[in-house]
């Protein structure tokens, strides 16, 4: 088999991180909408964690963007989906929980294509930033579990705590959420 040449190398690589980086998109406007309505149903603490995981995946377009443009790319502006509004408690944790899976699988897949096209870098990228959609991931699911457990007696716990991130702005992973 000819090897492809360096540029449709690149092209490849640039495609996935922009697969991506649209996830990333999706999930900083969905996350947003739901830390609103949260905040609105007076359940801070849950409001909080989604705020810092949100102000995560920004983070992560922003890496991915940068990537795209140090190979020449254009990074893309478009969503992956539709955000899904006003919610309901009992809706928000599965779907982000099943959100976080699909992009653990996703970027597994672009890992093994960076690595198939000889960039290593972005593979390492890839991989980072599956540890952190790992720590969402069991983030949502713990929250999930305490719904379907304790349901409203959680819920009365949470309402009226705190939505204060205080004067952290670093995100759920490095800002330490919960
Ligand atoms: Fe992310
Ligand atoms: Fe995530």
């Amino acid at each position: 088999m000819a090897q492809a040449s360096r540029e449709e190398r690149k092209k490849k690589v640039i495609e996935v991180l922009n697969q991506a980086r649209a996830m990333e998109l999706q999930a900083i406007y969905q996350y947003m909408n739901q830390h609103y309505n949260l905040d609105s149903m007076d359940y801070g603490e849950l409001a909080k964690n989604i705020k810092l995981i949100a102000i995560d995946e920004m983070r992560h377009a922003e890496s991915f963007a940068e990537r795209i443009k140090e190979l020449g790319g254009e990074p893309t502006s478009e969503m992956a989906g539709r955000v899904e509004k006003g919610q309901p408690v009992e809706k928000i944790y599965p779907s982000d929980s099943k959100a976080e899976e699909d992009a653990i699988e996703a970027y597994n897949q672009f890992l093994r294509v960076c690595m198939d096209n000889g960039d290593s870098i972005t593979a390492k990228l890839f991989e980072t930033i599956i540890d952190e959609e790992q720590k969402h991931l069991n983030y949502f699911d713990n929250v999930n579990d305490h719904l379907e457990r304790l349901g409203p007696a959680y819920l009365a716990k949470i309402a009226g705590t705190s939505a204060s991130t205080g004067p952290s702005t670093k995100g759920f992973v490095i800002g330490g959420g919960e």
